[in-house]
């Protein structure tokens, strides 16, 4: 029987990507949307998420497409009232409030789902299988979008918790955490801040690799025309390079996979087995590297941000 579902924030991502997923998935029943400004039609709106369980005590399931800084209040009451979470990217503003999130979950015996929505690219997979019989020599990420473009008007993103520019360069990390066969950590950062802002606009980071591999990442919010979304590397037998956020793979030259977007419909087929299994998955790999970006960062100064 299909799972009845309460989705809350209707912003960007959830117009975008989570109602049609979930739409798309007979799995899945959207019975509630919570919202403070918007409403999704045929379906209860309600204002709170206090609401819904109030009202709706037969939704089992809540998924926060909210952004980060309130994110952990919200889910932190669904656990504690017994329902199954399903977190957006990042899935808190700070390491701490997420092992307070999986020990609720624990706690509760509900499933906990803190999702990388990169991850579920069908190019991810592919990598990482092919990766796993080579040598990594060489590993590049280059991340460059127009923050004007991609969220226009979002002021949280600039704010303390908003991650600045790694909101989107943390989606680079899931797939670098996912695709390696070992761990590696960062050692190096530089972080560019806008005068008057308190998130970074760009990035440069070096990682260590145990394997002695020259691996780094460049993330920039100030990319005008084409814009870029890649991961390359080099290996003993042969070279790969990711584009487009996961949507294209090349490997040595040929692609192998081109266009190809079914991130949320994974995304959502993976929190359906979860729930039925009675498992959380919380993997905060690429939130470790961000706050150690940030730990280890050096700070520079640059130009006032005004959308
Ligand atoms: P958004 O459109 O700015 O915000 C999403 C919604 O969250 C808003 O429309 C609002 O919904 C609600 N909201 C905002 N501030 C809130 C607050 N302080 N308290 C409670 N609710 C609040 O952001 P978004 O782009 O959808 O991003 C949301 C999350 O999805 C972020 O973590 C982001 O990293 C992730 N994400 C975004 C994208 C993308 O392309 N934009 C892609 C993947 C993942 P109501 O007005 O309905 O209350």
């Amino acid at each position: 029987m299909a799972e009845k579902l309460a989705l809350v924030g209707i912003g960007k991502i959830a117009r975008d990507q989570h109602i049609p997923a979930i739409a798309g998935n007979p799995d899945w029943l959207l019975e509630a949307a919570v919202s403070r400004h918007a409403a999704v039609d045929g379906i209860d709106n309600f204002a709170t998420l206090d609401d819904v369980l109030e009202n709706r005590p037969d939704i089992g399931t809540v998924s926060l497409a909210i952004p980060p800084q309130p994110r952990f209040d919200y889910a932190a009451r669904a656990l504690k009232a017994g329902k199954h979470v399903l977190l957006e990217k990042p899935p808190g503003q700070s390491l701490a409030e997420c092992f307070t999130l999986e020990a609720l979950a624990r706690e509760h015996g509900v499933t906990l789902f803190a999702t990388w929505h990169s991850r579920y690219a069908d190019s991810v997979p592919r990598l990482k299988a092919w990766l796993a019989e080579r040598r990594l020599k060489r590993l590049k990420i280059t991340w460059k979008e127009d923050v004007r473009r991609w969220h226009p008007g979002q002021e949280w993103i600039w704010e303390p918790g908003g991650m600045g520019v790694f909101d989107p360069g943390i989606n680079a990390l899931s797939i670098l955490t996912e695709i390696l066969p070992y761990p590696v950590h960062v050692s190096q950062s530089l972080l560019e801040f806008p005068e008057n802002r308190a998130t970074p606009i760009a990035a440069q980071l070096t990682f260590a690799d145990p394997d002695g591999a020259d691996m780094s990442a460049e993330f920039d919010w100030r990319q005008q025309g084409p814009q870029t979304w890649d991961i390359e590397m080099e290996t003993d037998r042969g070279s790969a390079k990711l584009s487009m956020g996961g949507e294209w793979l090349e490997i040595d030259g040929a692609t192998v996979i081109q266009g190809s977007n079914h991130e949320y419909a994974n995304l959502y087929a993976r929190m359906a087995d979860l729930v039925r299994t009675g498992a959380s998955d919380v993997d905060l790999s690429p939130m470790i590297h961000v706050c150690d970006a940030f730990s280890l960062g050096r700070r520079v100064t640059t130009d006032a941000f005004e959308f």
